[in-house]
């Protein structure tokens, strides 16, 4: 069985720009406005010799405005109980947003293995872009560019290391 990561993150971070990297199709609607993606979309991809699938989410995209967990779409948690690793994706550029730290606590608390990576991180500092992320308490952040691609592998080798 091919292992299943799933992004998950706050609107605009970049979830489906690096979907589209990783499964290298336009299955996944990449726009500048958030809220596009509704669904969960599901895509092939490959790292080396490791198959996986990976699921671009929508569900933390705001549907009312009252409280966290009226925004987490049942899709989403879904997908993030069905999956086998999650990247939970924040945005290097706005820095750290309230909301990941509420995002952040909801996944610790799936007990799922969770990798945290700082993206459109491509010509910044890696220590300081992922500096103001280690407050979330995920282990040490992965710097990535969806958009360019620098670090995605890596952060990709290392989810899937124990598949
Ligand atoms: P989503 O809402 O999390 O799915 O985010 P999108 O993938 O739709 O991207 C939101 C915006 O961020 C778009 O304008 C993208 O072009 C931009 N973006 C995505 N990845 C990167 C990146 O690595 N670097 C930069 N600079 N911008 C990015
Ligand atoms: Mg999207």
């Amino acid at each position: 069985m091919k292992p299943t990561l799933v992004l998950v993150g706050r609107p605009n971070v970049g979830k489906s720009t690096l979907f589209n990297r990783l499964t290298k199709s336009r299955a996944a609607l990449v726009h500048d406005l958030p809220g596009l993606t509704r669904d969960r979309h599901y895509g092939h991809g490959r790292v080396g010799d490791k198959p996986f699938l990976v699921v671009d989410t929508g569900g933390f995209e705001p549907v009312a405005d009252t409280g966290i967990l009226a925004e987490m779409a049942k899709q989403t948690l879904q997908a993030v109980d069905e999956g086998d690793v999650i990247i939970f994706l924040v945005d290097g550029r706005t820095g750290l947003a309230p909301q990941d730290k509420i995002i952040a606590e909801r996944l610790r608390r799936t007990g799922r293995p969770l990798f945290l990576a700082v993206n459109k991180a491509e010509g910044m500092a890696r220590d300081s872009v992922v500096a103001e992320f280690h407050e979330l308490g995920l282990g040490e952040p992965v710097a990535i560019s969806g958009a360019h691609g620098e670090g995605v592998r890596e952060l990709i080798e290392l989810a899937l290391a124990p598949f």
